[in-house]
């Protein structure tokens, strides 16, 4: 099997903080992490090496909620769009992710999960498929944000059942409006198939959410955004995220949809176990200004925002990189906590947490190199790098 020992000036695991580390990878695993001086020699035997002295390695970003990067979007329906964003998520350090489907009619939902199923078989190139996340189609409309509005519908358990199944065991996260009649019983219906059931694009009081979270609700989606607002006498959804222990909470973190000081509320009510970042990228992440389409709707980019013309914001043009630095030096956390954001956490909230999101034997050699101004270097991917500077 083929072996690769890699050298960095400081390794995050990201838990632990190792100066002077080294990661042992033999095959598709992590064999070792440790200090260089301690890896006994014969254990690195034979290992090429990867000297990033200067740098840091860290566990590869997973990224639960992302609809597109690089000119692609997971609605373009194809394999080969997937393979292009899958691509761009690995040049921007995300080495599995959960290709999110929006709100359609029923058809284009289930032509999307099709597509993404074939390419899973098909085996694409680029960041590795860790499943999928339906965000919709039972949504509020009063609060479907960049959501087209022909593709929502009221809860539907045959519906639902249909796209379970079309799924084929895939689909790890889905997203509804639990104050929508019948919502309670997909929310449980969804978790004894073991798929995470998230609130989000809801007008839910405090109340419904404590009651969807008794029948198995689990999640918060883009936190903040597509709810209502905290209000004191009326919490709603963002302040079940905030004060209910059981949920964990997704954070778009690029500065523009949610406000540094209410990101920091969020870290001090919920600890970084509780929160993962999320991109919500759309296809124009990692491409110039301009006008583009998503999920057929027109979207202006400019100044580091996607809207549609009314203002709505569409998505963003984040990448996982990006908003990890963000944590580190516009929210001041220190590097564990912002990385374990990325990695840790959101393996955990999808039942990875026995393989990915960590660096340690045994665990997938899913890892990236980092320079010091936390920029991508490298990405290895299963033990194979996928992609390097
Ligand atoms: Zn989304």
């Amino acid at each position: 099997m083929k072996k690769v020992l890699i050298t960095a000036g400081r390794v995050y695991t990201p838990h632990q903080t190792i100066e002077e580390g080294a990661v042992l990878i033999e095959g598709e695993k992590i064999k070792a992490v440790g200090e260089v001086k301690e890896l006994p020699p014969e254990i690195k035997e034979g290992a090429e090496e990867i000297e990033a002295r200067e740098d840091i390695v860290a566990p590869g970003f997973i990224d639960l909620h992302i609809h597109g990067g690089g000119g692609a979007e997971v609605m373009d329906s194809t394999p080969e769009a997937l393979e292009k964003l899958a691509l761009f998520l690995a040049r921007h350090g995300t080495t599995g992710f959960l290709p999110t489907i929006l709100a359609a009619p029923p058809l284009k939902m289930l032509k999307a999960i099709e597509a993404a199923l074939s390419a899973l078989e098909r085996g694409i190139r680029g960041a590795k498929v860790l499943g999928l996340n339906l965000e919709g189609p039972f949504l509020n409309p009063r609060q479907r944000g960049a959501q087209r509005e022909d593709g929502l519908r009221l809860p539907d358990a045959g519906l639902l059942r249909e796209l379970i199944t079309c799924g084929k065991g895939f689909i790890k996260i889905m997203t509804l409006a639990p104050e929508l009649k019948g919502a309670l019983k997909l929310i449980e219906l969804l978790a004894r198939e073991s798929i995470t059931p998230a609130a989000g694009h809801t007008e839910a009081s405090f109340k419904e959410i404590e009651e969807a979270a008794q029948r198995g609700l689990k999640h918060i989606t883009h936190t903040f955004n597509a709810m209502r607002g905290l209000h004191h006498r009326e919490p709603g959804a963002a302040g079940a995220a905030l004060t209910l222990d059981t949920l964990s909470a997704e954070l778009i973190a690029d500065g523009v949809h949610v406000h540094p000081a209410i990101m920091k509320l969020m870290l001090k009510a919920k600890g970084e176990e509780k929160i993962a970042l999320i991109t919500d990228a759309m296809r124009a992440a990692g491409l110039p200004e301009g006008e583009y389409d998503l999920g057929g709707q027109k979207v202006r980019v400019r100044g580091g925002e996607a809207r549609l013309a009314d203002g709505t914001l569409a998505g963003s043009l984040l990448t996982l990189e990006k908003a990890v630095k963000n944590m580190i030096q516009r929210i001041g956390l220190t590097p564990n906590e912002a990385l374990s954001l990325a990695t840790t956490t959101p393996a955990s909230i999808i039942n990875l947490s026995q393989h990915k999101g960590r660096l340690a034997p045994g665990f997938d050699a899913d890892l990236i190199i980092l320079n010091p101004n936390w920029e991508v270097k490298l990405t290895m991917i299963k033990g194979e790098i996928i992609y390097h500077t």
